[in-house]
Formats: structure tokens, C-alpha cells, sequence
């Protein structure tokens, strides 16, 4: 199947990027994973809610109905997208898996669990993250005789009733769950790489601003993405403020090592163990992009706006300073402008 533009991936960043697509009357299709709508959202942890997220950015040309705040983002989200769909009349194929793209003369083309070839001018890679959930290695981690989950596979503060927990990672993640299991737990230790930063004052504009720009002059230089909130630090809100005054967000520097009974840190003190919870984060998902050998030796991918600066045609869209709902609204928009000029004019490629 031919057309100009290939989408993969249909959560904030895909469907931005097919409106803008749509509008500019340029042939697409989008590819997603998925058997039904939402991207990620769909598949959050059950008590991560609308009060609880950072705040979801509106679609383009479609605001996000009102809700219940205690409505599950699982729930409202998908729901906002499902309806999205249908009202903008979105080119959408799903569950359809991108299993590679390969560069052939002008074209790039796609290999899907759906058994076909999809051929296109360009690419707008929107795959998000959450189908890699980042595990860092500690030595002994295989050995650990008690549970070990991740971020992604968390469900219930009631899985940990009476357990021993290490909650492990510096990110929003880290803190909302830990204040959320505390209560279930028998005894619990955070530990983090970093020593978190707490800001002040809610997340600004101007903080936004100056992580996006710290994000976006890594994948500028060929590194891997960081996280947003890496650099600009944890909202100190009401449950934080508690939280740290009664020492339950007692921060501990990271363990060196993991034994059957626990983890053990350098100085020898030990703290024994029935879960470790990593909190650890998520990689871009771009494996299917391997064949197009677009890494750097800095690990990443060199970014120039969204496209990647060795072939235009390719745009990532959700990727490094775009991945949040903010970010991916304008990475598509700005993606699509883009590939307007270059497919008027190819000889804009580099
Ligand atoms: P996703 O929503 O992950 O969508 C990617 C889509 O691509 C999925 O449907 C997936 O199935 C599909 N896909 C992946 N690989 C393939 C493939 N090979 N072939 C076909 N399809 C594929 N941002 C905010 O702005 N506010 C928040 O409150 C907020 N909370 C967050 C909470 C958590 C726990 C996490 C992990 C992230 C949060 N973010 C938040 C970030 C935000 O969710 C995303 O950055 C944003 O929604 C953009 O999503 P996306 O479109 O890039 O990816």
C-alpha cells in the first residue's frame, strides 16, 4: 500500500501528527499496536487518575471533555481519543505492528504483523515508550529470591500488603507510588541515583521551558533522551509536603548490590527484601527503526526539530523533548509542516 506518509503509532503524538496530515491534504495511514484506541493511556495502572496526572493537553481542534477527576486515566483518556477518531475521520489501521522500516531508493517501507507492506515517502514514527520499560542492572538482580516488578506492570497498592518493599527511581512515578503502597507495606525503603530536587512552587512554564531546551540539546547532539522530569525536579505538592515531614520519603542513595534476601549498600548495611519496584523509567521504542541505522555513536538519534538530521523524511514525534501530551501536539503539527516542503520539494532531503 502506497501512501505519502506513513504514521506508526496512534496515542497523542500519531493523532496530532494525522490531523495536521488530514488537514494539509496529504495521503497517510496510521499504524497502531493497538486493538483499540488510547496509546499508552490504555493501559495505566488502575489508580493513576485524573487528578493525579500532570494534566492532559487537549488534541488538536478537540477539547478534552470534562470528568470526574477520580475517573481512571485509563478510562477518560482512551475514551477521549476513541471519539477523537471518529470525529476527525482519522485514517487509522489497528491492531496493526510495525515489525521494520527499510529505506528502498525514495521510498521507506514497512513490514507489519498485518502481513503487508506499506510504501511511503515518509516516515512519522510516534511509538511512545511504554512497550520498553527501562531496567537498569545491579549485580545480583537474578538472584533475588522475592518479587520484582516494574512501572509498567504495577496495578494495586494491595499486591504489597505486609511486604518489605524497595521502591527504586527519582521520577514522579517513584513518589506517587510510594505514597500510595506506604500504607499496604510492612516496611519500605526509596532509594534514587540522584538526590531528588522537590521544587517550590508547581511546575512552571518557564520550568517547562528550560527542561524542553535541556532535552532537546541532548538529541540535538546524538544522546539519548532524558526524561523531562530529570531535569527540572519532583512538584512538592500537599501528600510530598506530608510525606517528607513524617519520613516516609526518607531518600536513600542507590544500593550496590542484590542478594536472595535483598540489597546490600556499599558501606555494608543492608536492608532485606520481599519486592524490589523499579521505578526506573522507559527507553524510546524504535527498534523496528534498526534497519535505517539512524543511531549515533552517542547512543541516540542526532534530532534536528523532529526529524532526524541524517534523513528528513523521517520525523520522531513524541520523541525526547516531545513526550509529553504538550509535546507531541506541537511535534506533530511541526512535523507534518515539514513534510509538506520536503514532499513539494524533495530536493530539500539531505
Ligand atoms: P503512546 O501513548 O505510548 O502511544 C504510542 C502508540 O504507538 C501506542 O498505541 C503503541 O501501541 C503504538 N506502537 C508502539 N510501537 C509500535 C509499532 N512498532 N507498530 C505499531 N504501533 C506501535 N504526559 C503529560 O503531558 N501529562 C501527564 O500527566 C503524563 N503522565 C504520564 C504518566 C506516565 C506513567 C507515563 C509513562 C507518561 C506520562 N506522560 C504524561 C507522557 C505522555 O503520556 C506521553 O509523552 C504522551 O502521551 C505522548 O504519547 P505518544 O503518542 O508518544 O505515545
Amino acid at each position: 500500500m502506497d501512501v505519502d506518509v506513513l504514521v506508526i503509532g496512534a496515542g497523542q503524538a500519531g493523532l496530532s501528527a494525522a490531523f495536521h496530515l488530514q488537514r494539509a491534504g496529504l495521503s497517510y495511514l496510521v499504524l497502531d499496536g493497538e486493538a483499540a484506541p488510547g496509546g499508552a493511556w490504555q493501559h495505566r495502572w488502575p489508580t493513576l487518575t485524573m487528578e493525579t496526572v500532570n494534566g492532559i493537553r487537549e488534541l488538536p481542534g478537540s477539547a478534552v471533555p470534562p470528568v470526574d477527576p477520580m475517573t481512571a486515566a485509563r478510562v477518560a483518556v482512551p475514551a477521549y481519543f476513541a471519539r477523537y477518531e471518529t470525529e476527525m475521520g482519522l485514517n487509522i489501521r489497528r491492531p496493526v505492528r510495525v515489525r521494520s522500516v527499510e529505506s528502498v531508493g525514495e521510498h521507506l517501507v514497512a513490514t507489519s504483523t498485518d502481513g503487508h507492506l506499506y510504501r511511503s515517502r515518509a516516515l512519522i514514527n510516534a511509538t511512545g515508550t511504554w512497550s520498553r520499560p527501562f531496567w537498569p542492572f545491579y549485580p545480583g538482580a537474578d538472584t533475588f529470591a522475592g518479587r520484582q516488578l516494574h512501572t509498567h506492570d504495577y496495578r494495586d497498592p494491595g499486591e504489597f500488603d505486609g511486604a518489605r518493599v524497595v521502591v527504586i527511581g527519582g521520577g514522579i512515578s517513584a513518589v506517587q507510588l510510594l505514597l500510595e503502597l506506604a500504607p499496604h507495606a510492612a516496611d519500605h525503603r526509596w532509594v534514587t541515583r540522584r538526590t531528588p530536587v522537590f521544587l517550590e512552587r508547581d511546575f512552571s512554564p518557564e520550568a517547562g521551558r528550560v527542561a524542553v531546551a535541556m532535552v532537546t540539546d541532548r538529541v540535538r547532539r546524538g544522546l539519548p533522551p532524558r526524561s523531562v522530569v530529570s531535569v527540572t525536579g519532583l512538584g512538592l505538592t500537599p501528600g510530598v509536603r506530608a510525606a517528607l515531614a513524617s519520613g516516609l520519603l526518607d531518600r536513600r542513595p542507590m544500593f550496590s548490590r542484590i542478594d536472595p534476601a535483598g540489597v546490600v549498600w556499599a558501606d555494608g548495611s543492608r536492608f532485606d527484601a520481599d519486592v524490589l519496584f523499579w521505578n526506573t523509567g522507559f527507553r524510546a521504542a524504535l527498534d523496528h527503526l534498526g534497519p535505517l541505522h539512524l543511531r549515533a555513536p552517542g547512543g541516540g538519534i542526532v534530532m534536528d526539530g523532529t526529524a532526524v538530521a541524517t534523513d528528513r523524511r523521517i520525523h520522531l514525534v513524541g520523541y525526547g523533548p516531545s513526550a509529553s501530551t504538550i509535546g507531541a501536539n506541537r511535534a506533530g503539527r511541526l512535523a507534518v509542516r515539514e513534510l509538506q516542503q520536503l514532499l513539494a520539494d524533495p530536493t530539500r532531503k539531505a
